[in-house]
Protein backbone atom coordinates (compact mmCIF):
# COMPACT_ATOMS: atom_id res chain seq x y z
CA UNK A 1 0.00 0.00 0.00
CA UNK A 2 0.99 3.34 -0.69
CA UNK A 3 1.71 5.63 2.31
CA UNK A 4 -0.25 8.41 0.41
CA UNK A 5 -3.50 5.95 1.04
CA UNK A 6 -3.84 6.36 4.76
CA UNK A 7 -1.84 10.00 5.30
CA UNK A 8 -3.54 11.97 2.22
CA UNK A 9 -6.58 11.06 1.59
CA UNK A 10 -8.84 13.10 -1.57
CA UNK A 11 -11.91 13.45 -0.50
CA UNK A 12 -13.32 15.14 -3.88
CA UNK A 13 -12.77 18.29 -5.48
CA UNK A 14 -15.30 20.08 -2.50
CA UNK A 15 -13.63 20.18 -0.17
CA UNK A 16 -10.18 21.68 -2.16
CA UNK A 17 -12.24 25.27 -1.90
CA UNK A 18 -12.68 25.16 2.29
CA UNK A 19 -9.74 22.69 3.35
CA UNK A 20 -6.23 23.71 2.00
CA UNK A 21 -4.46 21.73 4.09
CA UNK A 22 -1.65 19.33 2.58
CA UNK A 23 -3.29 16.37 3.93
CA UNK A 24 -6.54 16.73 2.54
CA UNK A 25 -5.71 17.89 -1.20
CA UNK A 26 -7.37 15.46 -3.88
CA UNK A 27 -4.25 13.54 -5.50
CA UNK A 28 -4.86 14.73 -9.49
CA UNK A 29 -3.20 17.51 -11.53
CA UNK A 30 -5.47 19.72 -12.28
CA UNK A 31 -5.23 23.20 -14.31
CA UNK A 32 -8.36 25.34 -13.71
CA UNK A 33 -6.79 28.88 -14.96
CA UNK A 34 -4.02 29.82 -17.72
CA UNK A 35 -0.45 28.96 -15.89
CA UNK A 36 0.25 30.88 -14.13
CA UNK A 37 -3.79 32.29 -12.97
CA UNK A 38 -4.31 36.24 -12.34
CA UNK A 39 -3.38 35.71 -8.60
CA UNK A 40 -0.32 34.64 -9.33
CA UNK A 41 0.11 37.15 -11.93
CA UNK A 42 -0.77 39.31 -9.27
CA UNK A 43 2.09 38.34 -6.35
CA UNK A 44 4.37 38.41 -8.76
CA UNK A 45 4.00 42.06 -9.29
CA UNK A 46 4.22 42.21 -5.73
CA UNK A 47 6.89 40.63 -5.55
CA UNK A 48 8.82 42.32 -8.24
CA UNK A 49 8.32 45.61 -6.05
CA UNK A 50 9.25 44.30 -2.43
CA UNK A 51 11.33 40.79 -3.04
CA UNK A 52 15.26 41.00 -4.48
CA UNK A 53 14.77 39.92 -8.14
CA UNK A 54 18.10 37.75 -6.61
CA UNK A 55 15.90 35.29 -5.21
CA UNK A 56 14.22 34.05 -8.94
CA UNK A 57 11.95 31.74 -8.74
CA UNK A 58 11.49 28.10 -10.94
CA UNK A 59 7.99 28.45 -11.27
CA UNK A 60 5.34 30.71 -12.29
CA UNK A 61 2.81 30.17 -9.72
CA UNK A 62 2.62 30.85 -5.89
CA UNK A 63 2.09 27.94 -3.20
CA UNK A 64 -1.03 27.65 -1.61
CA UNK A 65 -1.24 23.72 -0.14
CA UNK A 66 0.96 20.84 -0.48
CA UNK A 67 0.88 16.69 0.37
CA UNK A 68 0.89 13.48 -0.80
CA UNK A 69 1.71 14.16 -4.63
CA UNK A 70 0.74 17.98 -5.39
CA UNK A 71 0.94 21.51 -4.54
CA UNK A 72 -1.92 23.42 -4.87
CA UNK A 73 -1.08 27.08 -6.44
CA UNK A 74 -3.35 30.28 -5.44
CA UNK A 75 -5.50 30.11 -8.18
CA UNK A 76 -6.75 26.18 -7.46
CA UNK A 77 -4.23 24.90 -10.22
CA UNK A 78 -2.73 21.06 -8.76
CA UNK A 79 0.65 20.25 -9.89
CA UNK A 80 2.25 17.19 -9.68
CA UNK A 81 5.49 17.80 -7.64
CA UNK A 82 8.91 16.30 -8.93
CA UNK A 83 11.12 18.55 -7.24
CA UNK A 84 9.91 18.42 -2.92
CA UNK A 85 11.66 21.71 -2.94
CA UNK A 86 14.59 20.64 -3.71
CA UNK A 87 14.32 17.09 -1.59
CA UNK A 88 13.08 18.26 1.44
CA UNK A 89 9.94 17.18 1.75
CA UNK A 90 10.78 13.85 0.75
CA UNK A 91 8.69 12.18 3.47
CA UNK A 92 5.64 14.23 2.18
CA UNK A 93 4.74 17.63 2.28
CA UNK A 94 2.62 18.36 4.98
CA UNK A 95 3.21 15.40 6.59
CA UNK A 96 0.08 15.22 9.07
CA UNK A 97 2.67 13.32 11.94
CA UNK A 98 5.26 16.26 10.86
CA UNK A 99 2.46 18.77 11.26
CA UNK A 100 1.18 17.22 14.59
CA UNK A 101 4.25 16.91 16.17
CA UNK A 102 5.29 20.53 15.10
CA UNK A 103 1.93 21.91 16.43
CA UNK A 104 2.60 20.19 20.19
CA UNK A 105 5.90 21.63 20.46
CA UNK A 106 5.09 25.46 19.04
CA UNK A 107 2.38 25.14 22.08
CA UNK A 108 5.21 24.19 24.91
CA UNK A 109 8.06 26.62 23.98
CA UNK A 110 9.38 27.53 20.71
CA UNK A 111 13.15 28.48 21.42
CA UNK A 112 15.50 28.46 24.19
CA UNK A 113 19.12 28.44 22.05
CA UNK A 114 20.44 24.51 22.76
CA UNK A 115 23.81 26.23 24.17
CA UNK A 116 21.76 28.15 26.56
CA UNK A 117 19.45 25.63 27.97
CA UNK A 118 19.33 22.14 26.77
CA UNK A 119 16.61 20.45 25.89
CA UNK A 120 15.76 16.45 25.08
CA UNK A 121 14.19 17.00 21.62
CA UNK A 122 17.55 17.74 20.19
CA UNK A 123 19.24 15.21 22.04
CA UNK A 124 16.81 12.76 20.43
CA UNK A 125 17.71 13.80 17.50
CA UNK A 126 21.47 13.63 17.97
CA UNK A 127 20.85 9.43 19.47
CA UNK A 128 18.93 8.64 16.28
CA UNK A 129 21.54 9.98 14.03
CA UNK A 130 24.08 8.44 16.31
CA UNK A 131 22.09 5.60 15.78
CA UNK A 132 21.44 5.60 12.12
CA UNK A 133 23.90 6.39 10.40
CA UNK A 134 26.67 4.30 8.99
CA UNK A 135 28.92 2.45 11.72
CA UNK A 136 29.59 1.37 15.03
CA UNK A 137 31.77 3.04 16.53
CA UNK A 138 31.39 5.78 19.26
CA UNK A 139 29.84 8.85 17.66
CA UNK A 140 28.48 12.33 18.60
CA UNK A 141 26.07 14.57 16.98
CA UNK A 142 25.49 18.39 15.80
CA UNK A 143 22.71 20.22 15.05
CA UNK A 144 22.69 23.49 13.17
CA UNK A 145 20.18 25.03 10.65
CA UNK A 146 20.77 25.27 6.91
CA UNK A 147 22.73 22.53 4.60
CA UNK A 148 25.68 25.02 4.11
CA UNK A 149 26.40 25.63 8.18
CA UNK A 150 26.73 21.56 8.62
CA UNK A 151 29.60 21.91 5.74
CA UNK A 152 30.77 25.00 7.29
CA UNK A 153 31.11 22.79 10.94
CA UNK A 154 32.61 19.66 9.08
CA UNK A 155 35.07 21.64 7.91
CA UNK A 156 35.68 23.64 11.39
CA UNK A 157 35.64 20.60 12.74
CA UNK A 158 37.87 18.46 10.49
CA UNK A 159 41.23 21.43 11.01
CA UNK A 160 40.63 21.58 14.65
CA UNK A 161 40.71 17.42 14.61
CA UNK A 162 43.69 17.32 12.06
CA UNK A 163 45.72 20.98 12.40
CA UNK A 164 45.48 21.35 9.17
CA UNK A 165 43.63 23.68 6.85
CA UNK A 166 43.34 22.16 3.42
CA UNK A 167 40.25 20.66 2.23
CA UNK A 168 39.58 18.70 -0.98
CA UNK A 169 36.53 18.98 -3.16
CA UNK A 170 35.72 18.20 -6.86
CA UNK A 171 34.86 18.75 -10.08
CA UNK A 172 30.66 19.62 -10.09
CA UNK A 173 30.31 19.93 -6.63
CA UNK A 174 27.59 21.90 -4.11
CA UNK A 175 27.97 22.41 -0.91
CA UNK A 176 26.22 25.66 -0.35
CA UNK A 177 25.91 29.15 -0.52
CA UNK A 178 28.02 31.00 2.35
CA UNK A 179 31.26 32.06 1.93
CA UNK A 180 33.43 29.14 2.20
CA UNK A 181 30.77 26.67 0.62
CA UNK A 182 31.08 28.80 -2.06
CA UNK A 183 34.59 28.87 -2.33
CA UNK A 184 33.57 24.46 -2.45
CA UNK A 185 31.09 24.80 -4.73
CA UNK A 186 31.71 24.26 -8.63
CA UNK A 187 29.39 26.10 -10.74
CA UNK A 188 30.27 30.11 -11.47
CA UNK A 189 26.49 30.78 -12.49
CA UNK A 190 24.15 31.76 -10.19
CA UNK A 191 25.90 30.19 -7.40
CA UNK A 192 29.66 32.09 -7.12
CA UNK A 193 29.95 34.89 -9.96
CA UNK A 194 30.64 38.21 -8.59
CA UNK A 195 30.88 37.29 -4.98
CA UNK A 196 34.56 36.40 -4.03
CA UNK A 197 37.19 36.99 -3.13
CA UNK A 198 36.93 33.15 -1.55
CA UNK A 199 37.71 31.33 1.39
CA UNK A 200 41.29 29.97 0.51
CA UNK A 201 42.85 26.72 1.34
CA UNK A 202 40.12 24.60 -1.20
CA UNK A 203 42.05 22.37 -4.12
CA UNK A 204 39.30 21.29 -6.41
CA UNK A 205 40.13 17.57 -8.31
CA UNK A 206 38.27 15.62 -10.43
CA UNK A 207 36.31 12.86 -9.26
CA UNK A 208 33.86 10.20 -11.05
CA UNK A 209 31.69 11.06 -13.61
CA UNK A 210 31.02 7.71 -15.41
CA UNK A 211 29.02 8.60 -18.34
CA UNK A 212 31.93 11.43 -19.61
CA UNK A 213 35.69 10.14 -18.49
CA UNK A 214 34.79 6.65 -19.25
CA UNK A 215 36.72 5.40 -16.15
CA UNK A 216 36.05 2.54 -13.48
CA UNK A 217 36.05 3.36 -9.66
CA UNK A 218 39.51 2.61 -9.46
CA UNK A 219 40.91 4.31 -12.09
CA UNK A 220 39.16 7.85 -11.27
CA UNK A 221 40.36 7.40 -7.89
CA UNK A 222 43.74 6.74 -8.81
CA UNK A 223 43.42 9.98 -10.86
CA UNK A 224 41.99 11.98 -7.85
CA UNK A 225 44.71 11.05 -5.05
CA UNK A 226 47.87 11.35 -8.00
CA UNK A 227 46.18 15.02 -8.27
CA UNK A 228 46.13 15.42 -3.85
CA UNK A 229 49.66 13.88 -3.55
CA UNK A 230 50.97 15.99 -6.01
CA UNK A 231 49.79 19.64 -5.89
CA UNK A 232 48.10 19.67 -1.84
CA UNK A 233 50.21 16.71 -0.09
CA UNK A 234 48.83 14.76 2.32
CA UNK A 235 50.17 16.48 5.51
CA UNK A 236 48.04 19.84 4.25
CA UNK A 237 44.50 17.89 3.92
CA UNK A 238 42.25 18.10 6.79
CA UNK A 239 39.30 16.68 4.80
CA UNK A 240 38.07 15.27 1.95
CA UNK A 241 34.45 16.28 1.20
CA UNK A 242 32.39 14.81 -1.14
CA UNK A 243 28.94 14.30 -1.83
CA UNK A 244 27.95 10.53 -2.65
CA UNK A 245 25.63 11.60 -5.73
CA UNK A 246 26.40 14.49 -6.76
CA UNK A 247 23.26 16.54 -6.81
CA UNK A 248 22.99 20.57 -8.10
CA UNK A 249 26.30 19.29 -10.05
CA UNK A 250 24.25 17.44 -12.16
CA UNK A 251 23.01 13.47 -10.20
CA UNK A 252 26.17 12.37 -10.71
CA UNK A 253 26.57 8.88 -9.50
CA UNK A 254 30.19 8.07 -8.98
CA UNK A 255 31.41 4.58 -10.71
CA UNK A 256 31.80 1.44 -7.92
CA UNK A 257 34.53 1.59 -5.90
CA UNK A 258 35.35 5.76 -6.10
CA UNK A 259 34.02 5.81 -3.09
CA UNK A 260 35.04 3.26 -0.91
CA UNK A 261 38.79 3.98 -2.74
CA UNK A 262 38.88 7.76 -1.55
CA UNK A 263 37.54 6.76 2.07
CA UNK A 264 40.89 4.35 2.27
CA UNK A 265 43.01 6.72 0.76
CA UNK A 266 41.66 9.51 3.84
CA UNK A 267 41.94 6.92 6.19
CA UNK A 268 45.77 6.16 5.99
CA UNK A 269 46.50 9.66 5.78
CA UNK A 270 44.61 10.71 8.55
CA UNK A 271 42.34 13.34 6.28
CA UNK A 272 38.87 13.19 7.42
CA UNK A 273 36.80 11.59 5.20
CA UNK A 274 33.34 13.99 5.01
CA UNK A 275 30.48 12.56 3.37
CA UNK A 276 27.64 15.49 2.07
CA UNK A 277 24.42 13.69 2.22
CA UNK A 278 22.60 16.44 2.12
CA UNK A 279 20.49 15.71 -0.62
CA UNK A 280 21.02 11.88 -0.88
CA UNK A 281 20.12 11.12 2.45
CA UNK A 282 17.05 10.48 4.46
CA UNK A 283 15.65 7.30 2.29
CA UNK A 284 15.75 9.70 -0.61
CA UNK A 285 17.95 7.13 -2.74
CA UNK A 286 16.40 3.70 -1.25
CA UNK A 287 18.19 3.43 1.92
CA UNK A 288 18.27 5.74 5.02
CA UNK A 289 22.03 6.86 3.64
CA UNK A 290 23.43 7.22 0.55
CA UNK A 291 26.43 5.73 1.84
CA UNK A 292 25.13 2.29 2.43
CA UNK A 293 25.19 1.76 -1.21
CA UNK A 294 28.64 0.93 -0.93
CA UNK A 295 28.83 0.31 3.08
CA UNK A 296 30.92 3.79 3.16
CA UNK A 297 31.92 4.72 7.36
CA UNK A 298 32.33 8.34 6.99
CA UNK A 299 34.52 10.06 9.48
CA UNK A 300 31.76 12.94 9.32
CA UNK A 301 28.90 12.96 7.73
CA UNK A 302 26.28 15.64 6.97
CA UNK A 303 22.51 15.55 6.66
CA UNK A 304 20.28 18.45 5.96
CA UNK A 305 17.57 18.75 3.63
CA UNK A 306 14.48 15.67 4.35
CA UNK A 307 15.50 15.52 7.68
CA UNK A 308 13.38 18.64 9.15
CA UNK A 309 10.41 17.52 6.75
CA UNK A 310 10.11 21.36 5.82
CA UNK A 311 11.65 22.68 8.80
CA UNK A 312 15.16 24.02 8.45
CA UNK A 313 17.50 21.69 10.62
CA UNK A 314 20.42 20.12 9.71
CA UNK A 315 23.43 17.95 11.25
CA UNK A 316 27.20 16.84 11.51
CA UNK A 317 27.41 13.12 12.79
CA UNK A 318 30.65 11.52 12.93
CA UNK A 319 33.55 9.90 15.47
CA UNK A 320 33.22 11.33 18.68
CA UNK A 321 37.58 11.48 19.04
CA UNK A 322 36.91 13.98 15.97
CA UNK A 323 34.03 15.98 17.80
CA UNK A 324 36.26 15.52 21.12
CA UNK A 325 39.03 17.95 19.33
CA UNK A 326 36.85 20.96 19.43
CA UNK A 327 36.71 23.21 22.50
CA UNK A 328 33.03 23.84 24.48
CA UNK A 329 31.26 26.75 22.42
CA UNK A 330 33.71 26.10 19.74
CA UNK A 331 30.42 25.00 17.99
CA UNK A 332 26.82 26.39 17.98
CA UNK A 333 24.42 28.98 16.56
CA UNK A 334 21.43 30.36 18.28
CA UNK A 335 19.01 28.87 16.54
CA UNK A 336 20.52 25.67 15.68
CA UNK A 337 18.72 22.58 16.51
CA UNK A 338 15.85 24.57 16.92
CA UNK A 339 13.09 22.65 18.92
CA UNK A 340 10.08 23.00 16.16
CA UNK A 341 12.72 21.48 13.74
CA UNK A 342 13.61 19.04 15.65
CA UNK A 343 10.45 17.89 16.97
CA UNK A 344 9.89 17.79 12.70
CA UNK A 345 12.55 15.57 12.67
CA UNK A 346 11.93 12.56 14.99
CA UNK A 347 8.47 12.72 13.48
CA UNK A 348 10.26 12.67 9.97
CA UNK A 349 12.49 9.62 10.77
CA UNK A 350 9.43 7.73 12.35
CA UNK A 351 7.14 7.93 9.27
CA UNK A 352 10.35 6.57 7.07
CA UNK A 353 10.18 3.63 9.15
CA UNK A 354 6.79 2.88 9.80
CA UNK A 355 5.61 3.63 6.23
CA UNK A 356 8.67 1.74 4.40
CA UNK A 357 9.79 4.87 2.84
CA UNK A 358 13.18 3.76 1.94
CA UNK A 359 11.78 0.62 -0.19
CA UNK A 360 8.81 2.79 -1.54
CA UNK A 361 12.11 4.90 -2.73
CA UNK A 362 13.56 1.80 -4.36
CA UNK A 363 10.05 1.60 -6.03
CA UNK A 364 9.18 5.15 -6.87
CA UNK A 365 13.45 4.94 -8.91
CA UNK A 366 12.47 1.63 -10.86
CA UNK A 367 9.35 3.60 -12.17
CA UNK A 368 10.80 6.43 -12.75
CA UNK A 369 13.60 4.57 -14.50
CA UNK A 370 11.97 2.90 -16.21
CA UNK A 371 9.72 5.62 -17.62
CA UNK A 372 13.26 7.67 -19.04
CA UNK A 373 14.48 4.33 -20.91
CA UNK A 374 11.37 4.02 -22.42
CA UNK A 375 11.73 7.66 -23.78
CA UNK A 376 15.10 7.09 -24.70
CA UNK A 377 14.26 4.16 -26.79
CA UNK A 378 13.05 7.04 -29.29
CA UNK A 379 14.91 10.16 -28.28
CA UNK A 380 18.64 9.61 -28.30
CA UNK A 381 18.83 13.34 -27.17
CA UNK A 382 18.55 11.75 -23.82
CA UNK A 383 21.73 11.04 -23.10
CA UNK A 384 22.40 9.45 -20.00
CA UNK A 385 19.72 8.19 -16.78
CA UNK A 386 21.59 7.77 -13.59
CA UNK A 387 20.62 7.94 -10.17
CA UNK A 388 19.57 5.91 -7.10
CA UNK A 389 15.63 5.41 -5.82
CA UNK A 390 13.94 8.43 -5.79
CA UNK A 391 16.86 10.65 -7.28
CA UNK A 392 16.69 10.28 -10.94
CA UNK A 393 18.20 12.36 -13.82
CA UNK A 394 18.39 12.66 -17.21
CA UNK A 395 21.60 14.29 -19.30
CA UNK A 396 20.42 16.12 -22.32
CA UNK A 397 22.70 16.01 -24.67
CA UNK A 398 23.10 17.04 -28.78
CA UNK A 399 23.44 12.96 -30.08
CA UNK A 400 25.95 13.64 -32.65
CA UNK A 401 28.73 15.35 -30.56
CA UNK A 402 27.33 14.56 -26.76
CA UNK A 403 27.67 18.10 -25.63
CA UNK A 404 25.24 19.36 -23.01
CA UNK A 405 21.95 20.79 -24.42
CA UNK A 406 20.67 23.05 -21.90
CA UNK A 407 18.19 24.67 -24.62
CA UNK A 408 16.39 21.38 -24.75
CA UNK A 409 16.02 21.07 -20.99
CA UNK A 410 14.67 24.40 -20.24
CA UNK A 411 12.23 23.87 -23.41
CA UNK A 412 11.23 20.18 -21.60
CA UNK A 413 11.16 21.82 -18.25
CA UNK A 414 9.06 24.50 -19.75
CA UNK A 415 6.41 22.37 -20.86
CA UNK A 416 5.94 21.02 -17.75
CA UNK A 417 5.60 24.07 -15.48
CA UNK A 418 2.63 24.86 -17.81
CA UNK A 419 1.24 22.19 -17.89
CA UNK A 420 1.08 20.75 -13.80
CA UNK A 421 4.30 19.21 -13.13
CA UNK A 422 6.96 20.69 -10.96
CA UNK A 423 10.46 19.83 -12.31
CA UNK A 424 13.72 20.85 -11.28
CA UNK A 425 17.15 20.89 -13.64
CA UNK A 426 20.49 20.68 -12.76
CA UNK A 427 24.37 19.96 -13.79
CA UNK A 428 27.16 22.31 -14.17
CA UNK A 429 26.15 23.15 -17.91
CA UNK A 430 22.25 23.20 -16.82
CA UNK A 431 20.90 20.62 -18.83
CA UNK A 432 20.18 17.71 -16.76
CA UNK A 433 16.61 16.93 -15.37
CA UNK A 434 15.94 15.86 -12.04
CA UNK A 435 13.29 13.81 -10.55
CA UNK A 436 12.89 14.07 -6.54
CA UNK A 437 9.02 13.44 -5.88
CA UNK A 438 8.16 12.96 -2.24
CA UNK A 439 8.08 9.24 -1.00
CA UNK A 440 4.13 9.88 -0.20
CA UNK A 441 3.34 10.31 -4.33
CA UNK A 442 1.18 7.57 -6.31
CA UNK A 443 2.12 5.62 -9.09
CA UNK A 444 -0.51 6.74 -10.84
CA UNK A 445 0.68 10.56 -10.45
CA UNK A 446 4.36 9.71 -11.62
CA UNK A 447 3.05 7.75 -14.83
CA UNK A 448 1.01 11.36 -15.68
CA UNK A 449 3.67 13.78 -14.98
CA UNK A 450 5.81 11.28 -17.00
CA UNK A 451 3.04 11.29 -19.77
CA UNK A 452 3.29 15.24 -20.21
CA UNK A 453 6.96 15.56 -20.37
CA UNK A 454 7.10 12.59 -22.78
CA UNK A 455 4.48 15.26 -24.50
CA UNK A 456 7.52 18.04 -23.81
CA UNK A 457 10.47 16.03 -25.10
CA UNK A 458 8.01 15.29 -28.31
CA UNK A 459 7.05 19.32 -28.86
CA UNK A 460 10.90 20.15 -28.04
C1 LIG B 1 21.51 21.84 -0.76
C2 LIG B 1 22.88 21.32 -0.47
C3 LIG B 1 23.74 21.99 0.40
C4 LIG B 1 23.41 23.34 1.02
O1 LIG B 1 22.28 23.29 1.82
P1 LIG B 1 21.55 24.66 2.23
O2 LIG B 1 20.52 24.23 3.24
O3 LIG B 1 20.94 25.21 0.97
O4 LIG B 1 22.56 25.56 2.81
C5 LIG B 1 24.97 21.42 0.66
N1 LIG B 1 25.34 20.25 0.11
C6 LIG B 1 24.53 19.58 -0.72
C7 LIG B 1 24.97 18.27 -1.31
C8 LIG B 1 23.27 20.10 -1.07
O5 LIG B 1 22.49 19.45 -1.94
Amino acid sequence: MLPTEHTHKGDGMGDQEETKTGGTLPQERRLVTEIPGPRSRAMRARADAAVAAAVGATMPVFAEAAGGGVLLDVDGNSFIDLGSGIAVTTVGNAHPAVVAAVQAQAAKFTHTAAGITPYELYVRVCETLVRLSPGRHDKRALLVSTGAEAVENAVKIARAHTRRQGVAVFEHAFHGRTNLTMAMTAKAMPYKSGFGPFAPEIYRVPGSYPYRDNLTGEQAAARTIARLHAEVGESNLAAIVVEPIQGEGGFIVPAPGFLPALQAYARQHGIVFVLDEIQAGVARTGRLFAAEHEGLEPDLMTVAKGLGGGLPLAGVVGRAEIFESVHSGGLGGTYAGNPLSCAAALAVLEAVENEGLTERAAAIGALVEGRCRRLQETDPRIGDIRGRGAMQAVELVDPATGAPDPALAASVAAYAHRNGVIVLLCGTWSNVIRFLPPLSISDALLHDAFDVLAEGFARA
